[in-house]
């Protein structure tokens, strides 16, 4: 039994050829982060704050958020937070905002879109951010989500770097935003791939709904040839690329992640184990290998079975 525990890898994720891909938490709570750091997580690659916001009447004041932010950086140590202004809309309602019905949420004021009604609310949170990043000296960036166009990413950027934030990036889940991630890229200093979203406009299937949940598979090879296209518009400007969906939650298409280029993986903090294991049986090459296999697939079983071989996998 001594022997089989000394084989699984614990540490920092890497290949088996020793290439490093960073392993990060999806954080939503400070019970969170406890269990982030006790998996070994090396920093928090997502840090959902809309768990401030919810079950109130008001949001929370300046002063409110900084504790909240500060207590979980605190928890995280010296290990890297990025932290998400606010997604509220859609699958994550915030009655307090008071938002007008929709037809469909989901296409409508969510995310980043929120502050052409509610600018003041993104301008408090990012101060309290800044004010919590100093009190606890952690290492802090911001990204914002649902963002679209290039506009939109420097309108976020500039309101970032005016309240502090030295590091500010997005999060690209609307294809438009993959389509012109070389534009994006400009403006910003990393993107953060969320594979949820992303198949839901991609695919044009609610992710609420388990009739259409076929589409939402990390393998159908659409999803794959949209991460690349991303990573192709980040590498004209040093951008780096991270993917926080469910997506990487998966061993064997985190692989893949890694072979399309993508930089960082961040996902639930239970999934990090068996993500470090299968990373460390695979070289670089063998990923970069299978990710070649899902872009030429067909379909998405076509993407797995051929990942698999490539991946060293004999069924
Ligand atoms: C995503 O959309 O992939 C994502 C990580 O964010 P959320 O699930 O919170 O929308
Ligand atoms: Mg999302």
């Amino acid at each position: 039994l001594r022997a089989r525990q000394a084989a699984v890898p614990t540490g920092p994720g890497r290949t088996a050829d020793g290439y490093a891909v960073p392993l990060l938490a999806n954080v939503g709570s400070a019970a969170d982060a406890h269990l982030a750091v006790e998996l070994g997580a090396e920093g928090v690659g997502l840090f959902r704050t809309e768990f401030l916001f919810l079950h109130r009447k008001s949001a929370p004041t300046v002063a409110e958020q900084t504790e909240q932010y500060a207590e979980i950086f605190r928890i995280m140590g010296d290990r890297p937070v990025t932290v998400r202004t606010l997604d509220a809309g859609s699958d994550k309602p915030l009655p307090l905002l008071n938002l007008p019905e929709e037809e469909n949420p989901a296409l409508g004021v969510r995310g980043l879109r929120l502050s052409s009604v509610h600018e003041g609310t993104l301008l408090d949170q990012l101060t309290a951010i800044v004010a919590a990043a100093e009190e606890t000296g952690a290492s802090v960036k911001v990204m914002a989500p649902m963002v679209a166009t290039a506009e939109e990413a420097s309108y976020f950027a500039a309101r970032a770097r005016d309240a502090g934030i030295r590091t500010c990036g997005i999060m690209v889940e609307i294809p438009a935003a993959a389509l012109r991630s070389g534009d994006l890229g400009a403006e910003v200093d990393f993107f953060s791939i969320g594979t949820n979203d992303l198949s839901q406009y991609l695919f044009g299937a609610d992710r609420m709904s388990s009739a259409v949940a076929a589409l939402h598979d990390p393998w159908q090879p659409a999803l794959a040839q949209t991460i690349a296209l991303t990573v192709a518009g980040a590498g004209r400007h040093e951008v780096q690329v991270g993917v926080c969906g469910e997506s990487a939650s998966d061993p064997e298409f985190a692989c893949v992640l890694v072979g399309l280029g993508v930089e960082t993986l961040s996902m639930a903090p239970r999934s990090i184990a068996a993500v470090r294991a299968r990373l460390a049986e695979v070289t670089l090459e063998q990923c970069r290998a299978a990710a070649a296999a899902v872009l030429s697939a067909r379909t998405a079983a076509d993407a797995l079975t051929a990942a698999r071989k490539a991946l060293g996998r004999d069924t």
